[in-house]
């Protein structure tokens, strides 16, 4: 898997993605994370990027030059998303199709956006992580890259736990516990405990089932309310407590 990233901040992306699982995917030559510096294309010696807006307005416009330049040079692998505030919502089905695929680029805006003949003569399309504005599109692309990356066989520890993850299937995962088995009063699930792992297996659809509904009841819509098994699996297993109220 090749991602490009095309910046004015290097090694903001370049400092994340060398952490922690993007590092040892990296090391491991499972993930080829190539940062461009788009200031390496320009031609004054103050490097510059930006210019002033056209029509005058607030702020200022990533220039055009440095960012074909930077990006013929580089031969990135398509399609080149840019990110942006109004692009297509970046979601953990965009993330499968990305991890499904050889590779892609991401072009980080950084001022009031690029030159809008960079969306129409360059990119292939544009990507927002969601419905507010950030200073930089840096941050929008390490989020990507974690997302998809984490995706990649052989990336994760055991990839079991990627198929029971929220999003699959359409619902949020089961709550977790881990020792101790009773903390200040609280006791972990006495199912969690009993060694049969089919009735876990049942109880964890079903929390999945009622965390789903507690906390994203659209998720539930989504994919057309509950079955009658299901309905009988949440008889069968009551929902543990969730916070009262959201924000
Ligand atoms: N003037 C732009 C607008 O109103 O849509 C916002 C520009 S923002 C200050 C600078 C850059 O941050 C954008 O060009 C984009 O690359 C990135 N960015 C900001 N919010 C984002 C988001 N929600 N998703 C992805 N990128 C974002």
């Amino acid at each position: 898997m090749r991602i490009d990233v095309f910046t004015i901040f290097p090694t903001l992306v370049d400092g994340f993605c060398s952490e922690s699982l993007l590092g040892r995917a990296r090391t491991a030559s499972l993930l080829d994370l190539r940062v461009h510096d788009l200031r390496e294309h320009t031609s004054d010696a103050h490097r510059t990027v930006d210019d002033a807006p056209f029509g005058g307005g607030a702020g200022m416009v990533m220039r055009p030059e440095p960012i074909f330049a930077s990006v013929r040079s580089a031969q990135p692998p398509r399609p080149l998303l840019l990110l942006s505030p109004g692009g297509r919502r970046f979601d953990q089905a965009m993330a499968k199709s990305f991890a499904a695929s050889g590779g892609f680029s991401l072009l980080c805006g950084r001022y009031e956006g690029v030159d809008h003949r960079v969306v129409t003569g360059l990119c292939d399309g544009e990507v927002s992580i969601g419905d507010y504005v950030l200073g930089g599109g840096e941050v929008a692309a390490c989020v990507i890259i974690e997302a998809v990356a984490r995706l990649i066989p052989g990336v994760m520890g055991n990839d079991e736990s990627a198929v029971s993850e929220s999003f699959e299937g359409g619902l949020l995962e089961a709550p977790h516990f881990t020792r101790p088995a009773e903390y200040e009063g609280h006791e972990v699930p006495e199912v969690l405990r009993s060694g049969d792992h089919a009735r876990i297996a049942r109880w964890r659809h079903a929390q999945a089932l009622h965390r789903t509904m507690a906390l994203r009841p659209d998720l539930i819509a989504r994919r057309g309310g509950l079955n009658d098994v299901e309905k009988r699996l949440l008889e069968e297993f009551p929902s543990l407590p969730y916070p009262e109220g959201s924000l």
